[in-house]
């Protein structure tokens, strides 16, 4: 993805709800938050996800069947590949990083399986600092 993305209307409401969010937001949550912004229907709030996953703006946690603005340097000139994320179970605060020994391991031993990777998310359930 080069450059910024053209967001529709509805899309940049769901980044934006996403983006002020102190955690992570299911599809139900977003789109309660952006009923008096005309939205009705998951369906809508479905749609502008896909969209924001594509261009990389946005995460989804399958733990927990919801989605956090990426948090990394928004340049998205370059691939994601692995997104890890560390999820707090007290607190809820979720924090995104990449790192590149991981990802080089990862790819070596997934491409001796030739399988084709579209995607890896790794997510460390645990407890924060301020909750340990
Ligand atoms: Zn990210
Ligand atoms: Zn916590």
């Amino acid at each position: 993805m080069m450059g910024t993305p053209q967001l529709t209307k509805n899309q940049s409401l769901v980044m934006g709800a996403l983006a002020h969010s102190d955690g992570p937001m299911s599809a139900y949550t977003i789109l309660d938050k952006l009923r008096d912004h005309g939205f009705r229907a998951p369906l809508q709030v479905y749609r502008a996800l896909d969209k924001l996953l594509e261009y990389g703006l946005v995460h989804r946690l399958e733990s927990l069947n919801a989605f956090v603005a990426c948090t990394c340097p928004q340049d998205h000139d370059h691939e994601h590949g692995v997104t890890a994320f560390t999820i707090c179970e007290g607190c809820g605060q979720v924090t995104e990083f990449h790192d590149e020994a991981i990802e080089q391991r990862l790819s070596t031993l997934v491409r001796a399986q030739s399988f084709k990777t579209e995607k890896t998310t790794i997510e460390i359930r645990g407890h924060c600092k301020s909750c340990a």
